[in-house]
């Protein structure tokens, strides 16, 4: 049974990969073309091209897994799923039911990320799942929080950046992340006025008109150096400051203490560069500032996100049509992912697990008593990190991740998972983390079921089937209702079918932050676009929030006053240089799905480490050595790859590979205390040949 064969006609639908939700079409022989569709503007970049050779991949699992004497061993749907529900069911008997964890992700459609939520709190009792989210925007989702009252990646549609004089990008490289956006800074840039911030010179960096490459971890640093510019060059829009925010002061006190010459002594950005930046936001009509997992991903990624959204506000960009602040989502649902209720202290519709109303709510829709439903339990890491402990989880079933690649640390989260009594993945290949566990189910993917993401603009779209899966693979809803009805919940309760779950899911979120009530498949086979809060069928959505007021109570947005206090590990005779990580064009996450492509792999087949020649050549290495990169937490064995425009003292690693190719083998496991995101972008280490190990 081939992909081609069962593919049904042209249909419309959207990449695999990332939060840009390239629009394309599959067709007849499982061929993708590129369509209209405002974020790609008729563009994909190579991972978009070549995606429907996931769908055709030899890899693909097409009978459950059942570990036995030591391997895996086929078994039928029947007694993997069995064996799922007695073994949980008795786990949860003996040692309570959250001894049993779920860990989702943020590539898994809003239907699969609310019905895995439901599933936790209602067939399991348990309060204890989160997901790989928490690794990727959570402190951009807390700072907007904070500032705004309400948190959505980009407030406005990404074709508005089409008008900007000015975008500052913090911490983020579209030109491999997500090549098609990078048409959107195409004017700024023209102007003058696209500013990247980033430490190394990326493909992004290049087409900037000014590169500010601060050390790793200062990026609070800078933001606050431009601020204080802003305020002393008398640059300040008072008028906006007055009208529309609160806090100006207190923030303003602490930024007062970083004069751009301190700055560029911490960031190594020089003072001019600074004052250029805070003129050239506060000259242009129409400005942006924009952050990503650069600014994110740090022990302090919440502050360091707050000093960028401080200073737009100090521009009196957000909530003003044609400018702006906004963050920029990866994971494909990276937006919808985290307001279903699979993060740990959520409910669907982005309401608060820990509220009275939001519990009360929720639970009518599921018909459950809301004193029933757990609390908030263990966020990401600090759950990984749980498992197998006295007090931690025994059991954990993984949905859309590959935690063995892609979380901190992850040498000790693999032995983490070794010390549970039972793990359960739901997978389309045996990936890194299936590989260690006792039963792997196998489900669909992308364009072999129906779904709706919502892109990084919080507009929802519908991903169709376009062809039917390889016999013998179930989608994740139908999983999780087949081991509902195994836990003993009524078959009505958990429904398989896509378009019921999103009908259900509407009702939960009526009424909350993230209002999809007026959000149909009907309205979206249309082709209207709708973008959340949607309440009401009648409702044309909100392509651009805060116009009017923000989403604190007295419709003010909030300056918070932020310290640059650095990273949580820094160089040191013994690990004198620091590494950062991040992604390359050709590969998505931790690699689970684009490794499987052919023309992917080959393009890109191993891991490196990115150096300058000079710190190569004091380690003992050249260009194309294999190198060691070793933290206090483990050692990666790498290609050195010497690029001159690299800082002296940085070397960087992309995340994507296996074995001992996984860069976060190093990271640091460091969380931000409001957020809980572990510090990806920082941690020390030292470089060797590969023989000097
Ligand atoms: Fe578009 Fe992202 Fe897919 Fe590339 S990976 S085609 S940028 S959605």
């Amino acid at each position: 049974t081939t992909a081609e064969a069962h593919v049904k006609t042209q249909v419309e639908t959207h990449c695999p990969y990332c939060a840009l939700q390239c629009g394309m079409t599959l067709g007849p022989a499982a061929e993708v073309a590129p369509r209209q569709f405002p974020t790609n503007a008729g563009g994909l970049c190579q991972k978009g091209w070549t995606s429907p050779a996931l769908l055709a991949s030899p890899a693909r699992l097409t009978t459950p897994l059942i570990r036995s004497g030591g391997e895996l061993r086929p078994a039928s749907w029947d007694d993997a799923l069995d064996l799922i529900a007695d073994r949980l069911t008795t786990l949860q008997r003996e040692h309570g039911k959250d001894s049993v964890a779920i860990f989702g992700g943020g590539g898994l459609t809003n239907e699969k990320s609310y019905l895995l939520g439901k599933f936790a709190r209602v067939a399991l009792g348990t309060s204890q799942i989160d997901y790989n989210g928490r690794f990727c925007m959570s402190s951009a989702a807390a700072a907007g929080m904070k500032a705004f009252g309400l948190d959505r990646g980009l407030p406005f549609p990404l074709t508005d950046l089409a008008g900007a004089d000015v975008i500052v990008l913090v911490g983020a490289n579209p030109a491999e992340t997500m090549p098609p956006f990078v048409q959107h800074l195409r004017g700024a840039a023209a102007k003058g006025g696209l500013v990247v911030v980033d430490p190394r010179r990326t493909p992004t960096a290049e087409q900037a008109n000014l590169h500010l490459a601060p050390a790793p971890g200062t990026d609070l640093a800078l933001a606050l150096g431009i601020l204080h510019a802003t305020v002393a060059d008398g640059l300040l829009d008072q008028a906006y400051v007055d009208g529309r925010t609160t806090g100006f002061g207190p923030a303003w006190r602490v930024a007062a203490a970083y004069w751009p010459e301190r700055v560029e002594r911490i960031t190594g950005v020089s003072a001019a560069d600074q004052r250029r930046v805070a003129a050239m936001l506060a000259r242009a009509d129409n400005a942006y500032v924009l952050t990503a997992r650069g600014a994110e991903q740090h022990a302090t990624g919440v502050d360091t996100v707050s000093a960028w959204i401080n200073l737009a506000l100090a521009h009196g960009l957000p909530g003003r049509a044609g400018s702006g602040y906004g963050c920029l989502t990866g994971q494909g649902n990276g937006q919808g992912g985290r307001e279903h209720g699979q993060k740990a202290d959520q409910l669907p519709g982005y309401r608060k697990i820990a509220d009275p109303a939001a519990r009360e709510h929720v639970a009518g829709v599921w018909g459950v008593p809301a004193e029933s439903l757990p609390g908030p339990g263990r966020s990401a890491y600090e759950l990984l990190d749980a498992l197998g402990t006295e007090d931690g989880p025994r059991a954990l079933l993984v949905f859309g991740s590959n935690v063995v690649v892609s979380a901190p640390r992850s040498a000790h989260v693999a032995d983490r998972l070794s010390e549970l009594d039972f793990l359960v993945t739901a997978d389309l290949v045996l990936s890194e983390t299936s590989a260690l566990a006792d039963v792997v189910l196998p489900v669909t993917q992308w364009a072999e079921e129906d779904g709706t993401m919502t892109n990084l603009e919080g507009r929802v779209l519908l991903r169709r089937k376009a062809i039917n899966p390889p016999e013998g693979v179930r989608t994740d809803l139908d999983v999780l209702a087949a081991l509902a009805v195994r836990l003993g919940q009524p078959p009505e309760r958990f429904p398989a079918d896509a378009e019921t779950v999103f009908t259900e899911l509407r009702a939960a979120s009526a009424g909350g932050p993230a209002d999809y009530s007026g959000v149909s498949y009907e309205r979206l086979r249309a082709g209207e676009a709708l973008y959340w809060p949607v309440p009401g069928t009648e409702h044309p959505g909100t392509p651009r929030l805060f116009l009017d007021s923000f989403a604190h109570p007295d419709g003010r947005a909030r300056f918070v006053p932020v310290e640059h206090t650095g990273p949580a590990e820094r160089p040191d005779t013994e690990f004198p240089l620091v590494a950062t990580t991040g992604r390359v064009l050709q590969h998505y996450q931790s690699g689970a799905q684009t490794r499987l492509v052919p023309e992917l792999a080959d393009a890109v087949p191993e891991a490196c480490v990115e150096v300058h020649p000079d710190t190569a050549e004091r380690a003992g290495l050249t260009d194309g050595d294999l190198a060691v990169v070793t933290s206090r937490r483990g050692e990666v064995t790498a290609r050195v790859r010497c690029v001159t425009s690299m800082r002296p003292e940085v070397v960087f690693l992309p995340f994507h590979f296996p074995g001992e190719q996984r860069a976060n083998l190093l990271t640091n496991p460091a969380l931000d205390p409001t957020s809980r995101m572990p510090e990806f972008k920082v941690c020390a280490v030292r470089l060797g040949p590969q023989s000097g190990k």
